[in-house]
């Protein structure tokens, strides 16, 4: 199948998905998730009509942006260490992976030198598990507060990654978690917030992702095929 068949069967089930939790389909966003594959996948994905990427690994997005000709958008989705967010900055118009303090400060720091600001979702460890990033969610509120103190920075939404399962309704839960810390943090007011993002769902969950609120979802094999680790 090609990347263009792909994408019109993800967006296929998409709307079937929204249309089952009486949502309008045009309320999730498809984050093509293109780690791992050339920039020639990008621009076929681009031809198609796909615009917005999500990318993981600084340097490979930095050689990849690069390369990339046309309106296309850029999210940065995977774990980041501060020393790198340089390579990054005014690249992307969203990040989604924001944990720690420390890692929003240096955000700030470098997108105010562009005079800009980035938009930002935090990432929740839902499950609390070791191997992957978020904060807890007893950490949530306190992050966000202090984040949203930031000039230079804007937060979104929240993301997560659930535990994997073979069963697209073993993530449901943590979806609904998710949406459920959002409302918690939407009922605190905090000047400068907005919870209008959800990034949750991926190739083998997206649609109880999209039942239980996501208004990003990040796919990429079902988008590209298997990734090309070289
Ligand atoms: C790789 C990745 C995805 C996409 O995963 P697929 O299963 O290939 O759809 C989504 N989110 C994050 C954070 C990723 O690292």
């Amino acid at each position: 199948m090609s990347i263009a068949g792909n994408l019109k069967i993800i967006h296929d089930r998409i709307a079937v998905a929204a249309h089952k939790a009486r949502r309008d389909p045009a309320s999730v966003r498809l984050v093509a998730v293109s780690k791992t594959q050339p920039a020639e996948a990008v621009t076929e994905a681009a031809r198609a009509g796909q615009l917005l990427f999500g990318e993981n690994y600084v340097q490979e997005f930095a050689a990849k942006a690069a390369e990339v000709k046309g309106a296309v958008e850029w999210h940065f989705i995977g774990s980041l260490q501060s020393n790198k967010v340089k390579y990054i900055a005014g690249l992307v118009a969203l990040i989604h992976s924001v944990d720690r303090f420390s890692l929003a400060e240096e955000i700030d720091r470098q997108w105010g030198k562009l005079g800009k600001s980035c938009d930002v979702l935090i990432q929740v460890n839902i499950a609390g598990e070791a191997t992957k990033s978020g904060t807890t969610s007893t950490g949530l509120i306190d992050l966000v507060r202090s984040v949203a103190r930031l000039p230079h920075l804007r937060v979104r939404g929240l993301m997560t990654m659930p535990p994997f399962f073979d069963d697209p309704e073993g993530a449901r839960p943590y979806f609904r978690e998710l949406r459920r810390l959002a409302g918690e943090i939407t009922a605190a007011a905090i000047p400068d917030v907005t919870m209008a993002e959800l990034s949750m769902g991926m190739s083998g969950d997206f649609e109880a992702a999209i039942e239980e609120g996501a208004t990003l979802v990040r796919i990429g094999t079902a988008v590209f095929g298997e990734r090309q680790y070289r």
